[in-house]
């Protein structure tokens, strides 16, 4: 079968939430088109709920500085606002470094029609802890922490009392979030100075790692982690693909070696060879586009994260799975995906989801991060090139990640 397909571009993307639920709402086609799934209601921001939200933000609360994306354009600038008075398990944290998700990409831009400007993205935070509440038992002042994709859920719903936190309906996005438990105020990201949080949704990061290569893993590291851990996709001696080689998979490459697992990345361009070998430790790499290549690779792979979040046939990837197999995906194209029956069925193969992990897997992702020595690749930046990194990760130039320097960027500069 031939595999011509669009160039694999591997984005990291998570659908903000709510977004599941529109599916199959469309009217007349119980398969609605993906972008239209992703098309939520753009919200009323009335002038009461504007100034409520100011009000708020003056009763006390420390005095952050950010950069927010004030319309569609996307373009980032210095913002001053106000975080949270904090509350008893509230831990505030002074952000040491952020990374850059494809996802802030799409919020700034208002891609998803969901963008409550201003917004100051980020949600790839370490930072360091400068105070703690009453009620914190977890965290004391000069912990070094990070902070994920999300900052909150409803803490009693069956996905929070089984510890999935991540899939909860309730669940209080990092950045451009509603902060139910602040009236309903747009939560602010990593790409600012200061972060007030429940320590709930805070994690500990361990001593020895390198804190800039170390942020990405907050959303990159743990989106991959996470499904490896449900799939059994994390023993020695199985053997991994892992499709597209950016942000997200040469995580997963270096986490499947860590599990001493056999690692090959497929990929349309046969330019990252090397990389993914020589640099990352890949075993072996495949070129999607490769018909003999790809038959050779029939049935030897007990697992495949799929990154890609450009539309690509995932039949040919499915050939490449043993019997009972499991494919996860963590790319989200918005053009359906096909999947034949005939490329699961005979082979009981599976085809599963996955969007970040949870608060739990989060942290044992950091232990085992500590112990292997596994950071992301990044490309370290100050906050005022952030609007030209922007502008590279739309067209993907970069390797793999870039972290904002924040402390080093707005600590006395700005
Ligand atoms: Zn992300
Ligand atoms: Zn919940």
């Amino acid at each position: 079968m031939s595999y011509h397909c669009r160039v694999l571009v591997p984005v990291p993307f998570h659908y903000p939430p709510g977004a599941g639920a529109r599916v199959g709402a469309g009217a007349g086609s119980p398969f609605p088109s993906a972008s239209r799934a992703l098309r939520l209601p753009r919200p009323r921001a009335s002038v009461e709920k504007r100034e409520q939200v100011a009000a708020m933000e003056e009763q006390g609360g420390q005095a952050a500085l950010g950069w927010a994306a004030r319309d569609d354009s996307g373009v980032l600038s210095p913002y001053s606002f106000s975080r949270r008075v904090p509350k008893d398990d509230d831990v505030t944290i002074k952000v040491l470094y952020c990374g850059i998700c494809h996802t802030d990409l799409h919020v700034i831009k208002n891609d998803w029609r969901n963008a409550m400007y201003p917004v100051v993205p980020g949600h790839e935070i370490v930072g360091v802890v400068t105070g703690v509440g009453g009620g914190v038992t977890r965290f004391k002042a000069g912990d070094t922490v990070g902070v994920g994709y999300f900052v909150g859920s409803c803490r009693s719903c069956d996905s929070c009392g089984k510890g999935d936190d991540n899939y909860c309906a309730g669940i209080v996005l990092t950045s451009n979030g509603v902060d139910h438990a602040h009236g309903g105020a747009p939560t602010r990201g990593g790409f600012s100075d200061v972060l007030v949080a429940s320590e709930h949704y805070v994690v500990r990061v361990p001593d020895g790692l390198a804190l800039d290569r170390t942020a990405p893993l907050l959303c990159a590291g743990v989106t991959v982690y996470s499904p490896m851990m449900r799939h059994g996709l994390n023993e020695p001696g199985k053997h991994l693909g892992v499709v597209g080689l950016g942000g997200l998979g040469h995580v997963a490459v270096k986490f499947g070696k860590a599990f001493g697992m056999k690692v090959t990345v497929i990929s349309t361009s046969a330019s990252k060879r090397q990389e993914a070998i020589e640099n990352l430790g890949a075993d072996e790499f495949l070129i999607s586009r490769d018909e003999d290549q790809m038959k050779a690779a029939t049935g030897t792979m007990d697992g495949i994260i799929d990154t890609v979040s450009a539309w690509h046939p995932i039949t040919p990837l499915l050939a490449l799975l043993k019997p009972l197999g499991q494919m996860v995906v963590v790319g989200a194209p918005s053009k359906p995906l096909e999947l034949p029956a005939y490329a699961i069925v005979p082979g009981g193969k599976g085809v599963a989801g996955n969007n970040v992990g949870s608060v739990r897997d989060c942290q044992a992702m950091l232990e085992f991060a500590g112990k292997h020595g596994i950071g992301a690749e990044v490309e370290v930046i100050k906050m005022d090139y952030v609007n030209t990194a922007m502008e590279r990760l739309e067209k993907n130039d970069v390797r793999y990640r870039f972290v904002i320097d924040v402390a080093g960027s707005l600590g006395s500069a700005a």
